[in-house]
C-alpha cells in the first residue's frame, strides 16, 4: 500500500502518517520522487484499514498495489530507477551499458588483457566468472576467491566496475568485498536465501531470470532483494527454455518493454546465454538495444577456441568492437547514448 503525500505536505505530516503506519504494526519507507512524496506500507497489506491514512493531514491518497511485486512495480515507484557505480557508470539511465568480460576467469594474464581490450573499446563494467554453476560436476568450476582476487586486481588496473556471481548465501560477502555488482545466475533465481543475502549486503545486484521462469516470478524474485532494503537491483533478461535446438536459449526480447512497463528497475539482455552461438549474438544485441534494454551482458574471450567455458558462445575482442560502434547508432537512433568511455574520467 502506498499513501501518496499532497506536494506541500511538510515534514510533520510525513512523520504522522508513519507513526500512524508503525502503531498498526507495518514498516514505513518513504519514497523520494520528482512528482510526489510518497510512503509505502511494506509486509502484507491485505487486512489494512486505509480509512486511518487517508484521514491524517496532508494525504491526498491511498493506492493499493495491485501487482503482488509491490516494491518492484510501477506504481510503487513511478520513476525509474537509475544505479550509479563508483566509476560513474549510471545503469537505468539515457546510457546503454555494457558489461563484458569472459565466460569465467582463467588466470591473471586472460583477464588482464581482456579487460585492458575492453576498456579501450568503451566498456566500462567488465565480467567474469569466479564461482561458476557448470551443469557438469565435471566441468571447470572456476577459480574460486583468487578468480575474485584476479577480478579485483583488474578493476585497480582499469577502473572498470566488476560484475561477477555469487552461487551461495555464504559467499555473498567475499563476492561483495571484490565486485561492485554482485551476479545471481539463472539457476538460482529462485534461490530464496540468497536472494535475502544479497538484499542485505546492501550492493547492487544483477538478478537473471531463470530458466523457465515467467517474467512474473522474476520480479518477485527482485522483490526479494527489496523487501530487503537494497532497491539497487539489474534485471536481465537471458533467454528461456524452448522447443527449439537451433539455439541454446530463446531469448525472449518482448521481456523488455514487458518489465519496462511493470517495473521501475532496469533491465539489460545477454544474448549470449540468450543464443549460445557467437554468429547470433551480435545480431541480437543490436535487437535487444532497439528494443530498449538498458545495456547488454556479452561474453568476450581474447580467445575463444581455447575457453574453458561458454567458448562457442564468446565473441572475438575484434567482433566485439564492431559491435560498439553498431550498438552507439542504435543508442542514438532511439534517443539514447552509449555510456561514456572510462578514457579520459577514470586513470587507467
Ligand atoms: C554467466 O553469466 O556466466 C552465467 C552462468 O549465466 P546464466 O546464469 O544466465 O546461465
Ligand atoms: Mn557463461
Amino acid at each position: 500500500m502506498l499513501v501518496v503525500m499532497h506536494h506541500e505536505a511538510d515534514d510533520a505530516d510525513v512523520r504522522r502518517v508513519i507513526s500512524a503506519i508503525n502503531e498498526m504494526g507495518y514498516e514505513a519507507r518513504s519514497i523520494p520522487g520528482k512528482q510526489r512524496t510518497a510512503i509505502g506500507l511494506i509486509g502484507n497489506d491485505g487486512k489494512v484499514d486505509s480509512g486511518r491514512l487517508e484521514a491524517l493531514p496532508g494525504v491526498v491518497q491511498v493506492i493499493h498495489v495491485t501487482q503482488p511485486y509491490k516494491q518492484v512495480s510501477r506504481e510503487w515507484r513511478p520513476e525509474s530507477t537509475v544505479i550509479e557505480l563508483k566509476n560513474g557508470t549510471r545503469i537505468g539511465g539515457d546510457d546503454v551499458v555494457l558489461m563484458a568480460g569472459p565466460c569465467s576467469v582463467e588466470s591473471p594474464e586472460q583477464i588482464a588483457e581482456i579487460a585492458h581490450r575492453l576498456r579501450e573499446s568503451g566498456v566500462t563494467i567488465l565480467r567474469g566468472g569466479a564461482f561458476k554453476p557448470r551443469t557438469s560436476p565435471y566441468s571447470f568450476q572456476g577459480l574460486g576467491v583468487r578468480g575474485l582476487e584476479l577480478l579485483a586486481t583488474a578493476r585497480e588496473a582499469t577502473g572498470m566496475a566488476v560484475v561477477t556471481e555469487a552461487l551461495e548465501p555464504d559467499m555473498v560477502d567475499v563476492v561483495a568485498e571484490h565486485a561492485d555488482i554482485i551476479q545471481i545466475g539463472a539457476r538460482n533465481m529462485q534461490n530464496y536465501p540468497l536472494l535475502r543475502r544479497a538484499g542485505q549486503s546492501g550492493k547492487p545486484v544483477l538478478l537473471k531470470r531463470g530458466l523457465a521462469a515467467t517474467i512474473k516470478e522474476l520480479l518477485l524474485s527482485a522483490e526479494y532483494i527489496l523487501a530487503e532494503g537494497n532497491d539497487q537491483v539489474i534485471l536481465c533478461e537471458r533467454g528461456v527454455r524452448s522447443f527449439d535446438h537451433h539455439t541454446r536459449n530463446l531469448l525472449d526480447l518482448t521481456a523488455i518493454p514487458v518489465v519496462k512497463s511493470l517495473s521501475h528497475l532496469p533491465i539489460i539482455a545477454d544474448p549470449s546465454h540468450g543464443t549460445g552461438l557467437r554468429s547470433k549474438v551480435v545480431p541480437m544485441a543490436r535487437a535487444a538495444v532497439a528494443a530498449g534494454a538498458d545495456g547488454l551482458m556479452i561474453e568476450v574471450h581474447p580467445d575463444p577456441d581455447r575457453a574453458l567455458s561458454d567458448g562457442a558462445q564468446s565473441l572475438y575482442p575484434e567482433q566485439f568492437e564492431e559491435l560498439m560502434g553498431q550498438v552507439r547508432v542504435i543508442a542514438e537512433a532511439i534517443g539514447r547514448t552509449l555510456v561514456p568511455p572510462l578514457a579520459g574520467r577514470v586513470p587507467a
